[in-house]
């Protein structure tokens, strides 16, 4: 652990980089309190990676600080300039309207930094006709799935800590508002650059290249193909996302270019959703009438998404090179997706022939509605004596073809049944986080009660083993559970 404190650690590494040039790239801001605050929850698990101790992030001294209160200490807070394209339609300027930065940690042995941004702490220069702040609802939901993705080991903005108080918020109701530490390798999104592409200011899109290569990949600094190789590097990372989001059954609900990490993380959580039954027309946005977002859809408005930032390289890039770094989306996303359901089903590498055996499982589940999530921890259990999974199909005669064929593939690989079934639940959760556990969770948080979000919070960090405490989370989600709409709003 560090001896200093988080607010002693914080660096102004951005705002000074950027300091001279203010209100092209942020404005400096000071956060509005929660009042009377208090802890909804704090990540340990997160605050250990970053040095931090349990003991400091739950105190005092933090909460206030976590809650927006910099009062006490000299922070050089502050709210980023972005734009981008929202529904497909170019949306003008948007920026933090609602997060404002503290600036960051170095955290490790190679002093790598990290991010801290509140949240919900008040309105900034950017918050149009919005109030700044964050409903708890809302809130806990971006705190727990950020945990979640990271469980699952995809690339995520995690949540440090969780606060409310007396501070309410206007929605379709009135509700408490709450603010979430969230932490990232980097905030910036597609929409920075769009930004200044599309204000004419080729300068600030150099200067904002130059810094990420400069922060992230410093090696390539002195490199003539630096530009080349941060853009490259976007389209592959977010292809590798995109295909751990759809290999989980991960719904984003709002692939906006401002909702786009320029480093392919998860960004933004808002009306997303894990499939419950495997529907690939799944829109988890009852405010995305068209399905634009829809399950099925991701994998081509990520690219559609690149295409835009791609667009704002082309004043540090030929059209060639481009085109080049693009075309090389669609390879590393299947690629990447085929070696991870190959191994969902058990198998040591992914072969040609194995796309029929994947697609055909997927277009059964489709059919006979199963769910996505059980039906592949309980293949993990599968073998010649043991097809329990077989239940879960309403469709047995077709099933039973299939499990011939996967049966023999099986027996093509040096494994036994009980190698494949651990390496195969290393891969297949038992737990996500369903609509009705957020919001089982977000009930019992509005009445005062936290301990179902520390339940999420700690099975959803190992969604892997089973927890004795959560077996009512090991099952089907309820009947209520699809009658849950999650908008926009929060
Ligand atoms: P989102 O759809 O959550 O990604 O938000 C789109 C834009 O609206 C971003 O610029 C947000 O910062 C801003 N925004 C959303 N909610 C609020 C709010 N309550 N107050 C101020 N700005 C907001
Ligand atoms: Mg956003």
């Amino acid at each position: 652990m560090n001896n200093n404190s988080v607010q002693q650690r914080l660096k102004s590494h951005f705002y000074k980089h950027f300091e001279t040039s203010n209100s092209t790239f942020f404005s400096a801001i000071t956060p509005q309190p929660i009042e009377n605050p208090s802890w909804v929850s704090t990540n340990k698990h997160l605050a250990g990676m970053l040095g931090i101790s349990a003991e400091e992030l739950a105190s005092e001294v933090c909460l206030h600080v976590m809650s927006g209160d910099l009062s006490q200490h000299s922070i050089n807070s502050f709210a980023v300039a972005y734009s981008g394209h929202q529904f497909g339609v170019w949306a003008g300027q948007l920026g933090d309207g609602r997060a404002i930065t503290l600036g960051e940690i170095a955290v490790g042995d190679n002093d790598e930094l990290w991010d801290l941004q509140l949240k919900g702490a008040g309105p900034t220069p950017y918050s149009r006709f919005g109030d700044g702040r964050a409903v708890l609802r809302s809130s806990i939901r971006e705190y727990l799935c950020s945990e979640a993705m990271h469980g699952l080991g995809i690339g995520t903005t995690r949540a440090l800590c969780l606060s409310t108080g007396t501070t309410t918020a206007v929605r379709e109701k009135i509700e408490p508002a709450a603010v979430v530490c969230r932490v990232a390798r980097s905030h910036i999104r597609f929409g920075n650059f769009e930004h200044f592409h599309y204000t004419n200011n080729p300068k600030a899109v150099k200067e904002l290249a130059d810094y990420l290569i400069q922060r992230h990949f410093s090696t390539w600094t002195e490199d003539s193909k630096r530009y080349y190789l941060l853009l490259q590097n976007c389209v592959l990372e977010t292809a590798k996302t995109i295909a751990q989001w759809q290999s989980v059954g991960f719904c984003h609900g709002v692939m906006n270019t401002d909702n786009m990490s320029i480093l392919g993380d998860t960004i933004d959580y808002g009306p997303f959703g894990f499939l419950d039954t495997y529907d690939p027309e799944f829109i988890c946005n009852h405010s995305d009438h068209q399905g634009r977002y829809s399950f099925r859809n991701q994998p081509s408005i990520a690219l559609w998404n690149l295409n835009a930032l791609a667009t704002c390289f082309s004043s540090l890039l030929d059209t060639s090179e481009i085109t080049d770094c693009l075309k090389q989306y669609e390879n590393e996303y299947l690629s990447q997706y085929r070696t991870i359901m190959a191994k969902k089903i058990g198998l040591l590498e992914y072969r040609p022939e194995d796309e029929q055996l994947i697609n055909q499982l997927l277009i059964m589940m489709a059919k006979d509605q199963v769910d996505y999530t059980l039906m592949f921890r309980k293949l993990c259990d599968f073998s010649a004596a043991n097809q329990s999974v077989r239940d879960y199909f309403i469709d047995r005669d077709q099933f039973d073809s299939w499990a011939k064929d996967y049966l023999q593939r099986l027996e093509s690989q040096n494994l036994t049944d009980q190698q494949r079934c651990q390496s195969m639940q290393k891969i297949n959760p038992l737990y996500i986080l369903r609509n009705y556990m957020a919001q089982t969770a977000i009930e019992a948080a509005e009445g005062g009660d936290y301990s179902e979000v520390e339940l999420l919070l700690k099975i959803l960090n190992n969604p892997y083993t089973n927890y004795a405490d959560a077996e009512k989370y090991e099952g089907l989600p309820p009947d209520w559970a699809s009658k849950i709409s999650v908008s926009c709003s929060s």
